[in-house]
């Protein structure tokens, strides 16, 4: 179908209504659910295709992610569909208040390739919930998981209602044309730029998720075994194309050498003496990120890995070590399974660096100092923050995700999904008696008696 006819024909369907009612809402996200557990060996096998992801990451960071929030969604909307009563107050009393949240209508989710199930659909979540009808335009550079999540969306929504639609750049550029009420972006801050851009001409609201350099501090407190182990853990993941993988380390000269002793360590237990074999290692998703990834490996310290092979785009789980603030690998995100490693003293705290840079999506603190910790965290502007640990903040609905500056705006997951995907809308209800004159002209000393009334 056109994507302009894409927008009237769910327009229509939304006007109809026959998805508004929570129980309709709640048997929509059931589907998806369904969906998601009837065919997980094939979304598996399509991802592993695209980015050589073994299952377990692929059921875990992706499919039971997206159960989890349907599962929550499905506890919490009734109550979140209630209108909130609220007080009226002075100027507007007598009158009964409430705020209701109304879905925005027909919604454009954009996904990205890395987690190109959970990416698409945890939105999705949030589009049903909050009563929307969505237009799914998974990443091109994930193409197995795109035409499968095409197909089973197909045969699990009428397309009316939710639809998904594959293509590349050129595909993408036609659905920011069209005049939907809400987009939801996945992507790099550079298209997140160009999204805002289209999005403004017709004042569209928009979420951007975008990416950004995530730091891990490591204080000389801290239980460096452990950082290192869920350091490594969270980057080398996906071969480190994760959105809140921790992008380099800052740790205290005091511990410097015993992390790269243990981050080693890790990593030859997890992906053995030749990640190449592993099964649990992953691949670059594109010949282009291939060749942008080793370059920033150019004159830097290689303190582990290292090796690399074009042909199966395979990059080696590597540290680099004595990184200046200069060198380009510290300049962009680096998407790739590349750490670079720098440290700190106690003259020059951590916090003193990482404000003069874009504010990232997230925040890695390890250390068993409160008043560290705290200081870290006030101190740099981010997106969501984790103490002693990476990604999982992103494992609890209960918390917001998102950005903040350039990593994004706008926040989902949970009741910020639900909020993402409606906005408040406010019903005074008033009676006709009593009128009282007085906010009608003529206003005379109505004025002096107002600010009497007001300015108590
Ligand atoms: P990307 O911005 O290149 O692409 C995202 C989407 O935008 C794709 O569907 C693509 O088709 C489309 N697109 C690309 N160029 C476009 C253009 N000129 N005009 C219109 N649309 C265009 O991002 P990516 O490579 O798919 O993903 C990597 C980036 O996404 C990283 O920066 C990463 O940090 C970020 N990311 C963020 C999150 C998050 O939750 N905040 C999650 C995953 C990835």
């Amino acid at each position: 179908m056109q994507t302009d006819r894409l927008v009237q024909v769910q327009r229509a369907f939304f006007e109809k209504g026959s998805h508004l009612s929570v129980t309709a809402r709640k048997e929509n996200l059931q589907k998806l659910r369904d969906m998601l557990l009837e065919n997980e060996k094939e979304l598996c096998s399509a991802v592993q295709k695209d980015l050589h992801k073994p299952a377990m990451e692929v059921v875990s960071a992706e499919i039971l992610m997206v159960i989890e929030e349907i599962d929550f969604h499905l506890k919490k909307v009734y109550g979140w569909t209630k209108s909130k009563k609220v007080r009226a107050n002075l100027l507007s009393m007598p009158s009964k208040n409430e705020v209701k949240r109304v879905p925005y209508g027909v919604t454009l989710i954009i996904g990205a390739w890395n987690y190109p199930i959970g990416l698409l659909l945890t939105p999705l979540v949030g589009a049903i919930s909050g009563g929307n009808c969505a237009v799914l335009k998974p990443s091109e550079l994930a193409p197995a998981t795109s035409a499968l999540l095409r197909k089973l969306i197909s045969k699990t929504f009428d397309p009316n209602y939710i639809t998904v639609v594959e293509g590349g750049v050129n595909v993408n550029q036609e659905l920011l044309d069209q005049p939907f009420d809400k987009i939801f972006f996945t992507g790099s801050t550079r298209v997140g730029k160009i999204v805002m851009e289209k999005a403004a001409q017709k004042l569209t609201p928009v979420t951007l998720e975008l990416g950004g350099k995530s730091p891990a501090v490591v204080h000389k407190d801290a239980d460096i075994k452990t950082a290192a182990r869920r350091i490594a853990w969270g980057k080398f993941m996906n071969a480190g194309q994760t959105c809140i993988a921790p992008d380099f380390v800052l740790v205290h000269y005091e511990a410097k050498l015993e992390l790269i002793d243990q981050l080693k360590k890790a990593v030859k237990k997890y992906y053995g003496k030749n990640p190449e074999k592993s099964d649990d290692y992953g691949r670059i998703i594109n010949q282009q990120n291939f060749e942008r990834i080793t370059n920033l490996m150019t004159d830097t310290t290689v303190l582990h890995g290292g090796e690399f092979n074009a042909a199966e785009r395979f990059i080696a789980p590597t540290i680099v070590g004595d990184v200046d603030w200069g060198h380009p690998i510290m300049k962009e995100e680096i998407f790739g399974p590349v750490l670079p490693i720098i440290g700190y003293g106690d003259q020059k705290t951590p916090g003193v660096q990482l404000r003069q840079m874009p504010t990232p999506l997230a925040l890695y603190i390890f250390s068993e100092d409160d008043e560290f910790v705290e200081r870290v965290i006030a101190s740099v502007p981010h997106g969501g923050a984790c103490v002693n640990d990476v990604v999982m903040h992103i494992a609890n609905p209960n918390l917001p995700f998102g950005g903040a500056g350039s990593s994004g705006m706008g926040q989902y997951h949970g009741e910020y999904s639900f909020e993402c995907f409606t906005r408040p809308q406010a019903v005074m209800r008033r009676n006709v008696w009593p009128d009282p004159s007085f906010r009608y002209p003529p206003y005379g000393k109505k004025l002096f008696l107002l600010r009497k009334l007001l300015l108590r």
